[in-house]
């Protein structure tokens, strides 16, 4: 579908875009478009006026502060991510892998994060990574973990007039381990379930542990009672049984039915943990 007339409007800096934001009405964020102009042009979104933060160089690129925390800028491509000497090899290996050249070229963390669908690769990630999200309004900053950021299906924190500029990861213990497994319905599609690990082991016995499913809830799930299992086991492969039996409240859709879901959100988690204490012991 042809786009109705729209006004397009170009700021320099992360402060003129909530100027922006907030003196026109109607207008929300343009960053890689991968999604918002498929909306527009399936007529899902009808703002009056595009705010493009794409080209501000302050959103753009990856810098380390002096305690080891990755700053990212939230209109940084997954192209750049997977090409970072600075990110973790988890996030530059999903923004690597994800969909096509067309969407890396294109597509931007900040995007990804304030979407928020739920079957998008890094809000499970990033909350597995403990991750903070910079938001700026015209009444200031605020810094939100990812349980106060992710609200829901398609919702997060980040309010009309709002701009996400950074997403900030902090340093990885090097005992860290972390990895992800996902099935999804075709080579470039949907997720059907995704699972992320992240374990800290000391001489082969688990110290620390993140679990998150994507893709079964409306934001990335945590799981605390198989964290809690896993702290203080040994490193081994039967960890993975902690997956056994996974209880998560998820739903129905055109893909496949929950209890499908259910059951390869397990498969994925007992993946993701073996994988994760494979890497633990290398
Ligand atoms: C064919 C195809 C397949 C895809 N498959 C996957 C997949 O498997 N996994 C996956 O994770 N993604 C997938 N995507 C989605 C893609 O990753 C999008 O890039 C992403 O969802 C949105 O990022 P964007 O930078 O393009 O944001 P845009 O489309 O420009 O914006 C998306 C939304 O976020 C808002 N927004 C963007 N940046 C900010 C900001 N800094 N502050 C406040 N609001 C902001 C916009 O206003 C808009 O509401 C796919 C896309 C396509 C076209």
């Amino acid at each position: 579908m042809i786009l109705p007339p729209i006004r397009y409007l170009r700021p320099d800096t992360p402060a003129d875009a909530v100027a922006l934001l907030s003196e026109v009405d109607d207008s929300v964020v343009l960053a890689g478009g991968q999604t918002l102009l498929n909306m527009l042009k399936l007529d899902l979104a009808q703002p009056a006026a595009l705010v493009d933060v794409h080209r501000i160089d302050a959103l753009r690129g990856v810098s380390q502060t002096e305690d080891g925390t990755l700053i990212v800028g939230a209109a940084t491509t997954y192209a750049a991510l997977a090409s970072s000497a600075e990110v973790y090899p988890a996030v530059a290996q999903m923004a690597a892998g994800l969909v096509d050249r067309q969407v890396r070229n294109r597509g931007t963390i900040g995007g990804n994060c304030c979407l928020n669908d739920p079957t998008n690769n890094f809000p499970p990630l990033l909350t597995a990574l403990d991750a903070r999200f910079r938001v700026l309004g015209a009444s200031g900053e605020r810094v939100l973990r990812a349980d106060e950021f992710f609200l829901g299906t398609l919702a997060t924190a980040v309010g009309r007039g709002e701009l996400l500029t950074s997403v900030e990861i902090p340093a990885l213990s090097p005992n860290s381990v972390v990895a992800h497994e996902h099935l999804q319905v075709g080579a470039d599609s949907w997720a059907i379930a995704r699972a992320i690990v992240r374990l800290d082991v000391t001489d082969g016995i688990v110290t620390d542990a993140r679990v998150v499913l994507g893709a079964v809830y409306g934001s990335p799930l945590r799981l605390p009672e198989i964290e809690r299992l896993l702290v203080g086991a040994q490193a081994t492969p039967e960890l993975a049984d902690a997956a056994r039996g996974l209880e998560v409240d998820t739903a129905d859709d055109v893909h496949c039915s929950a209890a499908y879901r259910r059951e390869m959100a397990e498969v994925q988690l007992r993946r993701a943990l073996r994988a994760a204490v494979e890497r633990s012991t290398r």
